[in-house]
């Protein structure tokens, strides 16, 4: 039996993606190529319909962190300075990107369980000074979906650009571009999209490129010079043709079936039915606020009595894959996701495979 995929990403693939894999092999310089490679960035600037008019993707291979690192080293400026906004892994993760690449920031680290602090977000951009506020929209640590409304506020009213890793909420969750005075995001194909993993993206105002010289301090990663290619219709670096084709496929099956809301509504539905479901095994999230739960992800604390890796292997062999905590987290929970091709009798099997272990116990 092959599990069905609840980690967060990648994902249990529709048979419509993982047959379009097997189309003709194809030589990246090719026309051919080109034009996988332009319907997709049509097609990802249309997942949110909005953006598409000052909008433009830039399309790289590699796995989602790639488009967050290309993103952030590229766009804040060698001598600006990044305010990071960070309650988990990936928040943390885009300041050791900073680090990395030698750009001046400052971090507002909140506890992992906690919401982003905004009161002291707040504080300093109105100390002025910096250039851009980075942060996480949907948590993956956690499954905390952000307050992206409120920090989105605060950086229009201070006019500071936001770059956001939406790798775990695009095409899952609400994104709105103007009102978050957004520069730019990053995402994957592997997560919300139903693609396979290999290529990542990154969708910025059309301007940057226009206005302002790459901050970047890496060839490959240089977001700039992919996008000056791909605009031409070429691309600098061999692309990762066989996951192109998946993700083009996987973008018009997110259209074909309504697009991200429905996509997100199927998923609060999923969400929904296992939360429940776990609630009658006295199974609980480990956020206690509702209004921060994503549709995509909830974390759940370990029953008493009960390792991780034997639910984990439990459930292996009942034909699912969890996915443990991070970090300070380990041991302590577990996380089930929804995306990708599930059906409401895995859930329900799902369901029955946690009812059966916990009589054991
Ligand atoms: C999955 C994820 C990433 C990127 O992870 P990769 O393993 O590089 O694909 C980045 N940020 C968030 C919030 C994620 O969930």
């Amino acid at each position: 039996m092959i599990p069905k995929l609840l980690n967060p990403g990648p994902v249990t693939l529709t048979s419509r993606v993982r047959d379009a894999m097997a189309r003709p092999d194809l030589c990246h310089r090719e026309p051919e190529f080109s034009a996988l490679q332009a319907r997709i960035l049509d097609r990802l600037v249309h997942v949110y319909p909005l953006a598409a008019h000052d909008y433009t993707a830039v399309l790289l291979t590699g796995s989602g962190t790639a488009a967050v690192e290309a993103m952030v080293g590229s766009l804040v400026p060698m001598g600006g300075r990044a305010l990071v906004v960070a309650n988990g892994v990936y928040g943390e993760r885009m300041a050791a990107m900073l680090e990395a690449h030698g750009k001046d920031f400052k971090l507002v680290r909140a506890d992992w369980l906690d919401p982003m602090d905004l009161v002291e977000t707040e504080r300093l951009l109105a100390g002025g000074g910096f250039s851009h506020v980075l942060a996480v929209h949907h948590e993956t640590t956690t499954g905390r979906l952000n307050d992206l409304p409120a920090l989105g506020a605060l950086c229009r009213r201070f006019d500071v650009p936001l770059l956001l890793d939406a790798v775990s909420s695009f095409g899952g969750e609400a994104i709105d571009f103007e009102g978050w005075n957004l520069e730019a995001c990053a995402a994957t194909a592997n997560k919300c999209l139903h693609g396979v993993p290999g290529v990542s993206f990154v969708i910025a105002r059309k301007t940057v490129f226009t206005s302002r010289e790459t901050g970047s301090r890496s060839l490959y990663l240089d977001l700039f010079r992919q996008q000056a290619e791909q605009a031409k219709g070429s691309s600098p670096f061999t692309q990762a043709v066989h996951a192109c084709y998946a993700l083009d496929e996987a973008l018009a099956e997110l259209a074909d079936e309504g697009g991200w809301a429905a996509r997100h509504a199927l998923y609060l539905e999923r969400t929904r039915l296992t939360r429940e479901g776990l609630a009658k095994l006295d199974i609980a999230p480990l956020l206690t606020d509702p209004a921060a739960w994503s549709a995509i992800l909830t974390s759940y604390q370990l029953p008493d009595g009960l390792s991780y890796e034997r639910l984990h292997d439990e459930l292996k062999r009942a034909g699912f894959i969890i996915y443990a905590g991070q970090g300070q987290f380990g041991g302590r929970m577990f996380r089930i996701a929804v995306m990708g091709d599930l059906t409401a009798t895995d859930l329900a099997c799902l369901l029955s495979a946690f009812d059966g272990l916990l009589q054991q116990r």
